[in-house]
Formats: C-alpha cells, structure tokens, sequence
C-alpha cells in the first residue's frame, strides 16, 4: 500500500491538520468484504422479485461517520428493513470510539483499505479523490443500473448540476432536502394588543415596536426588563437583521456574505450599504432594543426569553419556534407567539433571505476497488424508490407509521412522545441520516403547528423568500485558495461586526474606510473573483 495518489493526498491532509500516522491500523474493518463466493458477476438479466438486488444475501462494507456523532450502527431497524427487501447487508467498517469525523476519513483514506461504499460531509473533497481514482465514477452505472436516481437527476437539475465534480463528472451523490421554508419573523402578538399597536410594516414600524416593547411594560410587571429582539444563535441574530437596509448575503452561515447581483458575485458586508446597516443595529443594541447579551446568550435564548415571559421578537425556524405556543400555553398568561410578515426593507421590499438548501454537502459514493459496483449502485438506487424513500423519510410501516390513503402517517406515539423529538426517534433507528436520498417535507409537516404552517404558507405564496445562492463547487486548488482568503476575510468582519455593535467602535467615514482597506488587505477582491469562476462556471 502507500503508492495511490490519494493516500499521498489524504496523508497530507492528516499531517496538515496535525494527525499523527500512527494511528492509521487500528480501526480497519474488513474491506470489500462479504460474501465473495456470491461476488457480483451474475448476469444482470436475472429477474428479481419486489427489490431484491441479490438472489444470495450480500455485504457490502461502509464507512459512515458524520457530525462527529452519526456512526453507522450495522443494527439501525431501517437498514435491517432495506436488508430484508434488497437482500444487501450493510457493515459500518468506522470505528465507534472515533469522535472526528474528518479525522477518521482522512485516516480511512490514507490507509488505503476503502469500504465499497463511502460516506462523507465535503463534497469536494469527495470529488478530488473520486478524480484521483479513489471513488468510481458513478454516470454510467446510473446510466445503466439505477433508474430511480435518474428519475430523480432529471427531474432536479439544480441538484444534478451539484453532484458534479470540477471535471463534470459525477462521483458522490448528495442528500436532497425538501421543504418550502427556514426561518421567519415571531412577535408576541398578546404585547402587540396590549400595547394597542400593529404589527410593523416597515423598518421604522418595526423600531418603533421594539422601543415600544422596551418602555411600556408590556408584561406587566412593573419592571423595565422586556428584551424586545433577541436570537439564539449570536452571530446570525444580527446578520439576520442586515437584509432590512437591503444588505445581502449575510443569512447564509455557510457562506457568510456571498450573494449574486444580476450575474456578478457580490459581498454583502464589502458594500457601502452595510455601514448604514450596522450603524442603526449599534443604535438599536446601545437603545437596548437588541438583546445586551446576543453574542453569549447562546441556543437556550428562547426557552429562557420566551419562558421568562421577557423575550419579544426573534427571527428563527418556523416549527420549533411556534411549538413555544404549545410549551408556555399554561405557563405565561395570554402567550401568543406569531410569524409576522417581514417589515418591508428601507428600499420597500419584502423579503426573508433564509432558505431551505436544495442540497446538502453530505451524501456518498462508491470505492474504486469494490468488487461489487453494480450492486453498490443499485442498493444506492433503493433508497430513491417510493418504497426506499418513505423507509428512510418515515421508518417502518406498522412500527412508525401506518398508511392513511396511500400516505404515510406517523403513529401517536411516534408524534407525542415526550421524551424524544420525531426526527431524534428516526435518527436513532437509521432514518432521516444524510446519505444520499430525497427528503419528503411530509415528514415534518405532520409535527408541524398551525401556527408555524400559517407562516410558511404566507411567507411561500407571497414569494416573500429570496432565491438561495447557489451550491458553487471548486477545483481543489480553488478549494484551498477559498477556505484560507475566507477564513481571514470572515474573522475580521465578525471582529468588526461585535466591535461596532458593542460600541467598543465607532462607526464613520474613517473607521468604515479603514475596514475597507483591510479587507483588501485580506484579499476579498482575489477571494470575489475566486468565487466569480466558480458561480460562472455553476450557472453556465
Ligand atoms: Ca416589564
């Protein structure tokens, strides 16, 4: 072993990021193994039943460790499931005690001992060692052997166009969601009333409100404690804010700042627009409108906030955030927490920047050195037919969920279990885990309020949401290039950003001109251009 251009690679990568060789034997699981004796050159003109791949039961080996927390478990029921009508065993090959998914597969990797099928969260990372000849190019075996997947491509080309490496061809496969919206504005429509107000139509409505929230007492409790906008993420909870004086690109925490405008890739907070912007957020922050403690209250803000009976605006997903409804119904008097429309922007327009992704970075692929490819891709293929997609979408028929008129529905006591959320009782069975396959946004309306669907349903048939920024691919190099010019550029904005909204600076001509200079200190143009060829060449 050790002569493979992508050991070299992913050697490298391992020694960059600090990672000591040694550790590379510890943690092989049988490669390619399974049942040789049946190995995979029957004739593919044998009919099968239902969705039987095989005639005779076969393994195929998996790496899949994700999240530093999802490791394939050779038990998930789900799988046993697709076992039972595929006759294709999986075995996880990645080790349990692992803890850094990226760690593991750059090691699984250099060892050279690759499991048939490969799971991973880079896309392109993927796609340079699938290039290097470490993973199979899969077109032509869609092309032959899986019919639900080319259904699928062809009916989602911005999806198709995604699964495309740098060289256009296709080699990993990626997790599609569904779903129509992210996240929207909530307001407590019982201070509204009782404040005599509406809700804000416009920027300036909306300050009035918050200001409103923060003097009158509407909780009623004599003390000056309402925190009228709050989040409970740090850095989007003002970046969400941003696109109300019409400065882009910022909802989008994984890509912080890229937007396109008429064809030209743009940086939201690299444009002049952006130091009115955070101009008026230090205002409203040092007025006390904007939580004191946004950048350290952390993901519990709503639970406490809102069970406090202090919290008044926040800008966060529909169906958790309406489940608020639900939880303090008994405990604060009157609660009504409501998605309200977005206030139009200071150039009149009415727009929600957050989006559901078209598709998702995770997904996987096949080895090089599988002997069983066709198999591979055809058990890959399983998972977007009707049946495979309602398996790993819904579970299992009779255990999670029954059909009511054709349609899955799931079970009361998959819906109402206390202890654990719908989607954590799937993820704990080997559903709703992101390899590749199509969500069904069926699943998650069933446990989704009427008032959480009364927002999404005003939010999508207004067209209030803005088209996402496309999911761009790199070469490798441009990869490289991108992560180091977009590290640098980000940590700098952000500094900047809890500086001003501090008030640790202020904000005028010289200060903003300085931040500008630096940014092209940084390389934001190189980075722009960067970017540039990659949207081109993804729109082309
Ligand atoms: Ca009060």
């Amino acid at each position: 072993m050790g002569n493979k251009k992508w050991m070299k690679t992913s050697a490298l990568m391992m020694m960059a990021a600090g990672l000591l060789l040694a550790g590379c034997s510890s943690n092989n699981g049988p490669q390619n193994s399974g049942n040789q004796a049946n190995a995979s050159k029957e004739p593919d003109t044998e009919q099968l039943s239902g969705h039987l791949i095989v005639k005779d039961p076969l393994e195929l080996t998996i790496h899949m460790h994700f999240s530093d927390k999802f490791i394939f478990d050779d038990n998930w029921p789900i799988f046993k499931q697709a076992e039972t009508m595929t006759n294709i065993k999986l075995k996880g090959t990645a080790s349990k005690a692992a803890t850094n998914s990226k760690e593991l597969f750059n090691t699984m990797m250099a060892s050279g001992k690759i499991p048939d099928l490969v799971h991973h969260q880079i896309k392109e990372q993927y796609d340079s060692l699938g290039i290097e000849g470490a993973f199979l190019e899969l077109d032509g075996l869609i092309e032959e052997h899986a019919p639900n997947i080319k259904k699928f491509l062809s009916e989602h080309p911005d999806a198709a166009k995604y699964m495309k490496a740098s060289n256009d061809k296709t080699y990993f496969l990626n997790f599609t969601p569904d779903g129509p919206a992210a996240k929207g504005w909530f307001v407590r429509q019982d201070w509204l009333n009782k404040l005599n107000l509406e809700q804000p139509k416009t920027v300036d409505e909306l300050y009035e409100v918050l200001k409103a929230f923060k003097e009158k007492d509407p909780n009623g409790n004599g003390a000056n404690d309402e925190i009228p906008y709050f989040s409970r993420s740090k850095l989007d909870g003002i970046y969400d804010l941003l696109i109300q004086w019409g400065v882009q690109g910022g909802a989008d925490a994984s890509k912080r700042g890229f937007y396109a405008d008429n064809g030209v890739v743009k940086y939201g907070m690299y444009e002049p627009g952006y130091k009115t912007a955070i101009e008026n957020i230090a205002k409203w922050y040092k007025e006390g409108l904007i939580d004191k403690e946004v950048f350290t209250r952390g993901p519990k803000a709503r639970d406490i906030l809102l069970g406090d009976n202090v919290g008044g605006m926040t800008h966060d997903w529909f169906a958790s955030t309406a489940n608020f409804n639900d939880i303090l119904s008994s405990k604060v008097q009157g609660f009504s927490f409501v998605p309200m429309t977005p206030p139009a922007n200071t150039d009149g327009k009415i727009l929600e920047e957050s989006s559901r992704k078209g598709t998702h970075a995770s997904g996987w692929g096949i080895s090089a050195e599988s002997k069983h490819p066709v198999e591979a891709i055809k058990y890959m293929d399983f998972w977007f037919s009707e049946e495979g997609r309602r398996l790993m979408n819904f579970g299992i028929e009779g255990k999670h969920y029954d059909l009511v008129d054709g349609k899955p529905k799931f079970k009361d006591s998959v819906l109402k279990n206390t202890e654990k959320t719908v989607i954590q009782q799937l993820q704990e069975e080997g559903g709703q885990i992101e390899l590749a396959f199509h969500q069904d946004y069926a699943y998650e309306e069933q446990w989704t309020n009427p008032t959480a669907l009364e927002g999404i349903n005003e939010y999508v048939n207004n067209g209030y949401i803005m088209k996402a920024y496309p999911p761009v691919s790199y070469t490798d190099e441009e990869r490289s290039k991108f992560e180091e010019l977009n590290a640098a550029v980000l940590t700098f904005v952000e500094e900047k950003l809890q500086k001003w909204v501090l008030g640790a600076e202020p904000i005028n001509d010289e200060t903003f001109g300085k931040y500008i200079k630096q940014l092209e200190d940084l390389g934001i143009k190189e980075l722009l251009q960067l970017e540039q060829g990659a949207y081109d060449r993804f729109m082309k």
